[in-house]
């Protein structure tokens, strides 16, 4: 019921989506303005289709993996766009597994909630939309073990966990529409407010003479524990194999942190919440994006703020 995938949106984590979808035997087509990312799938065979409105129009189910909100809703309501063509819908399940604000998912949710299916599926007549963000980064996505945070309707989260499991290991069900979006702006909120807490930290206890080793396993076997600490260490040296290690690079950027941050402080304030350390790390990491370390993996903070030396 699946079979046919249209995927749009081919950088840095949709490239590798897309292969593990071919490897694992769907029939993907694909679409990305970038032309140069669309050549290295046709090159192979794959089709590509010049608009979005065109991989609707050959296929069961769409992903989309895009930079931002505005990029999603340009190609679902835009010009050619997954939409275009009136209220009557080819694909019967749509998925966004961009990182756009959870605001965002909903609207588009409710705009395919008023379009028919061309085909009856079994008893369905609408189609369904799911946001469906990604942990793991490029690496997880290479792999195939990325963790899929979902939202929307449960019937079509069961129906696409084959298909996200062809491209993760992990799927997890967060409730209705705009769950997911939550879900992946909090946890990436979290990460970044305890990535800069345990910075500090460290920054303190090395300058009252603990070395950064000894903190670590007291970190570790106590309350301070998680995951900026035991697995992702920010200070040079302490772990093998983490960016902090290897002059912050690889991993996960600055500059994606900050988006989502951004993304994080937009839904707060849209939720009249005041969430003071959402700003803080919000204008932390903007200031390190500002002053030329957006490439670098986020850990960088521990470096930059704190350390006393720079690049
Ligand atoms: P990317 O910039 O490498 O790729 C985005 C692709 O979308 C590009 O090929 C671009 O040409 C294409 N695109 C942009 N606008 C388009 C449009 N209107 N129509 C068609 N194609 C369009 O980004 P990425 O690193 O692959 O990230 C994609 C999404 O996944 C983002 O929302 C990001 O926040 C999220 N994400 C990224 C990572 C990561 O580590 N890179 C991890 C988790 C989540």
């Amino acid at each position: 019921q699946l079979q046919r995938v249209g995927f749009i949106g081919l950088g840095n984590m949709g490239s590798r989506m897309v292969n593990n979808l071919i490897n694992a035997g769907y029939e993907v087509s694909v679409h990305d303005v970038n032309s140069d990312a669309i050549e290295k799938f046709s090159k192979k065979g794959i089709h590509a289709r010049e608009t979005p409105f065109e991989i609707a129009e050959s296929s069961d189910v769409i992903v989309t993996m895009l930079p931002s909100s505005s990029s999603v809703l340009d190609v679902y309501t835009g010009p050619n766009g997954l939409l275009h063509g009136g209220t009557l819908l080819r694909p019967w399940l749509l998925i966004d597994s961009s990182t756009i604000d959870p605001q965002t998912s909903r609207r588009i949710a409710a705009i395919i909630s008023k379009h028919t299916l061309k085909e009856k599926k079994g008893s369905l007549d609408v189609p369904m939309m799911l946001d469906a963000p990604v942990s793991g980064g490029v690496v997880g996505a290479e792999a195939g073990n990325l963790t899929f945070m979902v939202g929307g309707p449960e019937e079509a989260y069961l129906a696409a966990k084959p298909l996200f499991l062809a491209m993760g290991k992990h799927t997890i069900y967060c409730g209705g529409s705009g769950t997911g979006s939550a879900a992946k702006i909090c946890n990436n909120l979290a990460l970044a407010i305890s990535m800069i807490g345990v910075s500090e930290a460290f920054a303190l206890g090395q300058s009252l003479g603990i070395t950064a080793n000894t903190l670590t396993k007291i970190f570790n076997s106590s309350s301070a524990r998680c995951w900026s600490s035991d697995s992702y260490n920010p200070v040079p040296g302490v772990m093998d194999g983490v960016p902090s290690s290897k002059n912050y690079d690889g991993g996960f950027s600055c500059k994606l942190m900050a988006k989502d941050l951004g993304l994080a402080a937009a839904a707060a304030e849209d939720m009249r919440l005041n969430c003071p350390w959402t700003r803080q790390a919000l204008l932390t990491y903007s200031e390190l994006c500002k002053a030329g370390h957006e490439a670098k993996d986020f850990s960088c903070v521990f470096r930059h703020y704190y350390s006393g030396h720079d690049e």
